[in-house]
């Protein structure tokens, strides 16, 4: 392994400074669980390490005006200790509950998941549906832009060098909203997803007010399954209209033939788990836990 320049700054302005100094020399340190496992297999070889984890306040979380603020370097684990999370938005809680092991989830953090920018990470379709934010902080300034807004491709991102996400922003769900995550796997456990679902929406009688669709593992990066929101926005709720959106969310996924399957049975896994989550989240049902 090559030698690198390791820091730890204790503050989010030294941080900023640093990475203006180093750019994209310079790599950010949370949990490290996709980190070093990329320094160990010579997949990056960093000239700098700069650790976030020293920097105060990067793993508080609260709630203000109607919104839960997530501080980037919350755990996973630290995610299903939440009880705000647990009541409000299952389709989040049920996705760090199947994220890999106890071990893993105590170390990997929300920010890493996002900016690790993997099609497979389990985090990001609960927070596409759930319409969350992120904020991107530099020693020029921040920004705030829609979660689904910042991924370009299997690990890249809009996120610059010079960037540090600090904190995920999602609304609080409105009356009657309801979410689910659904993920398809091999295995129980440490395992990475072959599809993964998550919905979330609100009824009046047989109407949708708002639905979304996000679809995770199914292509280069998340992605939203639009035709099948409009569909069930337009139509009133029956079996067949929602049979027919979850066929639409399959052909919103782009999946390639791999070593976790066909493209034909990424998108059939794709329709059936979109299928069960609009029916779980209808009935009130939580599909906790649910893997296949
Ligand atoms: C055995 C094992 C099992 C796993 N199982 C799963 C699974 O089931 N589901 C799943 O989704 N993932 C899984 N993962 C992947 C990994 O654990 C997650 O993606 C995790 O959330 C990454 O977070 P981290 O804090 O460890 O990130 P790190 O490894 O520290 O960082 C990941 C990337 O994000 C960047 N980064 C981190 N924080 C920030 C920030 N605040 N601002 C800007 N850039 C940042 C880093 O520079 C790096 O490029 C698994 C990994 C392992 C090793």
């Amino acid at each position: 392994m090559r030698n690198f320049l390791y820091f730890e700054p204790s503050s989010l302005d030294e941080a900023t400074k640093l990475f203006a100094e180093w750019g994209a020399k310079a790599w950010k340190l949370a949990g490290g669980t996709d980190l070093l496992v990329k320094i160990k297999k010579k997949e990056i070889e960093p000239e700098v390490v700069v650790n976030l984890k020293r920097i105060p306040g990067l793993a508080d979380t609260y709630v203000k005006d109607g919104f839960l603020h997530l501080g980037a370097l919350i755990t996973v684990a630290g995610l299903l200790r939440n009880s705000v999370v647990k009541q409000y938005f299952p389709a989040l809680y049920q996705a760090a509950a199947v994220m890999g092991s106890p071990q893993i989830r105590e170390l990997a953090t929300v920010g890493g998941n996002i900016c690790n920018a993997a099609p497979t990470a389990d985090l990001v379709p609960p927070l596409v549906a759930l319409d969350a934010s992120v904020r991107l902080v530099s020693a020029r300034g921040a920004r705030e832009i829609k979660l689904e807004k910042i991924f370009r491709g299997p690990g890249r991102t809009e996120i610059s060098a010079e960037e540090i996400l600090t904190e995920i922003v999602v609304p609080l769900p409105g009356d009657g909203q309801r979410s689910v995550y659904l993920k398809h796997g091999i295995r129980r456990a440490h395992e990475i997803a072959i599809a993964g679902v998550a919905v979330s929406l609100s009824a009046e009688w047989t109407r949708l007010r708002h639905v979304r669709i996000a679809l995770g593992a199914v292509a280069p990066t998340v992605v939203r399954a639009y035709s099948a929101e409009n569909l069930l926005l337009e139509q009133p709720i029956s079996e067949d209209t929602l049979a027919l959106a979850a066929s639409m969310a399959a052909q919103s996924a782009q999946p390639r033939d791999g070593v976790r399957g066909s493209a034909w049975y990424k998108r059939e896994v794709t329709r059936v788990l979109t299928l069960r989550a609009l029916k779980l989240c209808l009935s009130g049902g939580t599909g906790y836990g649910t893997r296949n």
